[in-house]
C-alpha cells in the first residue's frame, strides 16, 4: 500500500474547504496527449506522485478519447488507499466527437466518467473549454444540470475551464455566488505569460478557488519542445526554444525554473502539470520543495524573462467569437 508523504505544501482551494498540493498531476498525458505512455509507467507515475505528496488528479473523457480517464482510474485504484486522501477532478462537455455541454450530455457523462475511473464520485466536475460553447448555455443549462449532479453526490464541487480569461468573469457575474465553486485557467501563469494575475484578486473576492494548469505552456517550456499541434506562434515558439537553450548553457533547467515561476504565487491553489514518467514527477516536486527552501532563482529568471520581452504574455485563438 502507498501512503502519501507530507512534504509538498497543501494550499485551501477557494471556499471548497480542500487543500490541494501545490504540485498537482495533470493525467492529460497518460491519454497519449504528449506522445505514447505505457500503462507500467502511467502507473508508476501516479504512484510516484502519491507517494510524494501529490494529493490532486485532472483528467478529463477528452483526453486521449477516455484513455486518460481509464489509466487514471486503475492508477488510483492500485495505490490500495481510502477515496478520501486523493482529490480527483474531471471534466464534462468536450470529446472526441465534439462539444456537447447540453444538461443531457453532462448528465450521462458523469456517470460514464465515474464508471471509467471506477470511482463513486468525483472532487470536482468542470465544464471543459467553454468558450467553444454557448457561454449562456452553460449558465442556464450546463451549470443547473451540474449542480443536480451535485446534489446527488456524483461531484462535491463545481468547475469551468478555459483559455481566455474573459469567459470566466462572463459566467460569474451570471450564476449565484457559490454556484461555481473552482476555475481552471491554464498557460497564463508562466514565465512567458502570466495575465491571470489580473483576475485573482476579482476571484478572491467570489471565494472561487484558482487552479493554473499547463506551468510549462503545453510542453513550451521543456528541454524536448511543444507537440505537433501545439498552437503557439512561430515566434513564441522560437523564443522558447532560446530560453530553454540558454537555461542549458548555464547549467539550469527551463522546466524547473517555470515551475518555480507558477508555484511561487501563493493565491494559486495548485500548479497542475502534465507528466508522464517517475523522473518527471520526481522533478516536479524537487522544484516544490527546492524553491521552499531556497527561493527562486531570480538570476537566471531576469535573464529568460528578458528573452521573452518581445513575446510576453502573446497567447493564441481558442473557442467561438462570443457575443
Ligand atoms: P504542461 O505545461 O503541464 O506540460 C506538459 C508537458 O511537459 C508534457 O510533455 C510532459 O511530459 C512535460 N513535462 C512535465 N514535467 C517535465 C519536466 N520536469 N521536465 C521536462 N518535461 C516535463 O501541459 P499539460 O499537460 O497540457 O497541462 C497540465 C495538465 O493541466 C493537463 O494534463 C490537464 O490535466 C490540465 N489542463 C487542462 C486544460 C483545460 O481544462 N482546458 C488545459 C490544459 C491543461
Amino acid at each position: 500500500m502507498a501512503s502519501s508523504s507530507p512534504n509538498l505544501e497543501l494550499r485551501p482551494l477557494g471556499n471548497t474547504g480542500l487543500k490541494l498540493s501545490c504540485v498537482g498531476f495533470g493525467a492529460s498525458p497518460l491519454g497519449n496527449v504528449f506522445g505514447s505512455v505505457s500503462e507500467q509507467d502511467a502507473l508508476d507515475s501516479v504512484r510516484e506522485a502519491f507517494r510524494l505528496g501529490i494529493n490532486f488528479f485532472d483528467t478529463s473523457p477528452f483526453y486521449g478519447g477516455t484513455l486518460s480517464e481509464k489509466m487514471l482510474g486503475k492508477a488510483l485504484k492500485a495505490l490500495g488507499v481510502p477515496r478520501n486522501e486523493y482529490i480527483v477532478s474531471t471534466k464534462c462537455g468536450r470529446y472526441k466527437e465534439g462539444f456537447d455541454f447540453s444538461a443531457e450530455r453532462v448528465t450521462r457523462s458523469i456517470d460514464e466518467s465515474l464508471a471509467r475511473l471506477q470511482l463513486d464520485y468525483v472532487d470536482i466536475l468542470h465544464c471543459h473549454d467553454i468558450e467553444f460553447g454557448s457561454l449562456d448555455q452553460i449558465v442556464n443549462e450546463t451549470i443547473p444540470a451540474l449542480q443536480k449532479l451535485k446534489e446527488a453526490g456524483k461531484t462535491r464541487f463545481i468547475g469551468i475551464t478555459g483559455l481566455p480569461l474573459g469567459v470566466f468573469t462572463y459566467v460569474l457575474d451570471r450564476v449565484p455566488p457559490g454556484t461555481v465553486d473552482v476555475i481552471l485557467s491554464y498557460c497564463h501563469y508562466s514565465i512567458n505569460d502570466s495575465t491571470v494575475l489580473d483576475l485573482l484578486p476579482y476571484l478572491k473576492s467570489k471565494g472561487v478557488g484558482v487552479i493554473h494548469a499547463a506551468p510549462l505552456a503545453m510542453g513550451l517550456l521543456t528541454d524536448n519542445g511543444p507537440p505537433e499541434w501545439h498552437p503557439a506562434s512561430a515566434e513564441l515558439k522560437f523564443a522558447c526554444r532560446a530560453a530553454a537553450a540558454y537555461c542549458k548553457e548555464k547549467g539550469k533547467n527551463i522546466s524547473k525554473l517555470g515551475m518555480q515561476y507558477s508555484l511561487s504565487n501563493k493565491d494559486i491553489s495548485t500548479v497542475l502539470v502534465g507528466m508522464n514518467s517517475v523522473r518527471q514527477v520526481e522533478q516536479n516536486v524537487a522544484a516544490a520543495t527546492e524553491l521552499a527552501t531556497f527561493g527562486q532563482d531570480r538570476e537566471t529568471l531576469s535573464a529568460v524573462e528578458a528573452i521573452f520581452g518581445p513575446v510576453k504574455n502573446q497567447t493564441w485563438s481558442s473557442g467561438i467569437p462570443q457575443s
